[in-house]
């Protein structure tokens, strides 16, 4: 399930400075002629073969204490990598959605619906060494061997684990016609301060003042969806008040990210960054 030697294959695969240009280049190229259709082969045979397994070259944060590397992998779910820690959030899809990465030393849950949480990911994915923090409402779900090794926090707690401090903020709905999805006080979302850098992970949630009056946020991941979390006219509004130096939108389902984007605008000075979080390819 796990390849070590190759998880330094994937973060070796920089992301180019202007991705779709060089798409449009490729394109244009193969495109151009016939006669460079042996050319075209050949260069196909050059590639790795772990560029076949979309996997996406991961963003690095510079952090006081080494790389901060983020991994989209579906949805709600993502791979954070810090020094030699690996920290799943929400570890949804089987353990095949996380081939070629180390086993988790750390996983983040935030509620108990299953684009969060799966018990049989959970037990494929924790090996002997992994912790789990979750709040009460998932903890009660978990195994008895899950439970055991899982801090659990309710929103405004924290904890810390791996030299991350984690402290769980609320994450609930406000929407009249939606509150029936995210009770307030069950989710969390998550601070985490690791080598001096504060990442925010929403969780499900709405633009709670919870979340407008979060400071010093170096980096957001931020859900917006309909019918379940929020427009994203609510987000940028709220990125616009709480100004987290990047965001990304994630369990973004059916959103239009260039709206959010565009609404977020230029003069905040927050950097959105727009990564796909649903890969077409099966298993990631
Ligand atoms: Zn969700």
């Amino acid at each position: 399930m796990c390849h070590h030697e190759s998880v330094d294959c994937v973060f070796e695969l920089r992301q180019p400075p202007n991705q779709s240009y060089e798409l449009t280049m490729k394109t244009n190229f193969f495109a151009s002629s016939a006669a460079l259709k042996t050319a075209s082969f050949l260069l196909l045979l050059s590639v790795p073969a772990w560029a076949g397994e979309s996997v996406q070259s991961p963003d690095s944060i510079a952090t006081e204490d080494g790389a901060l590397k983020i991994l989209p992998i579906n949805h709600a779910t993502l791979v954070l990598q810090w020094k030699d820690r690996t920290i799943c959030v929400d570890p949804v899809g089987g353990a095949k959605a996380f081939q070629g990465l180390p086993l988790p030393d750390l996983i983040l849950l935030t509620d108990i619906h299953g684009d969060h949480l799966s018990k049989e990911t959970l037990t494929e994915l924790a090996g002997p060494g992994t912790k789990l923090v979750g709040p009460p409402a998932v903890a009660e779900q978990l195994t008895a061997d899950l439970r055991n090794r899982a801090t659990v926090l309710a929103n405004g707690q924290t904890g810390e684990q791996l030299g991350i401090k984690i402290e769980a903020v609320p994450a609930y709905n406000l929407t009249a016609e939606r509150l029936k999805f995210h009770t307030k006080g069950r989710g969390n979302g998550y601070v985490l301060t690791l080598g001096g850098k504060r990442i925010y992970l929403s969780g499900d949630t709405e633009d709670i003042p919870e979340m407008l009056a979060l400071k010093n946020i170096d980096v957001a991941f931020l859900c917006m969806n309909l019918p379940y979390t929020m427009t994203v006219e609510q987000a940028a509004r709220a990125v616009r008040a709480f100004k987290p130096r990047v965001v990304y939108p994630y369990h973004y389902r059916g959103s239009d990210l260039n709206k959010f984007k565009e609404l977020v605008g230029t003069d905040a000075g927050v950097e959105v960054r727009l990564r796909d979080w649903y890969p077409k390819t099966p298993g990631r």
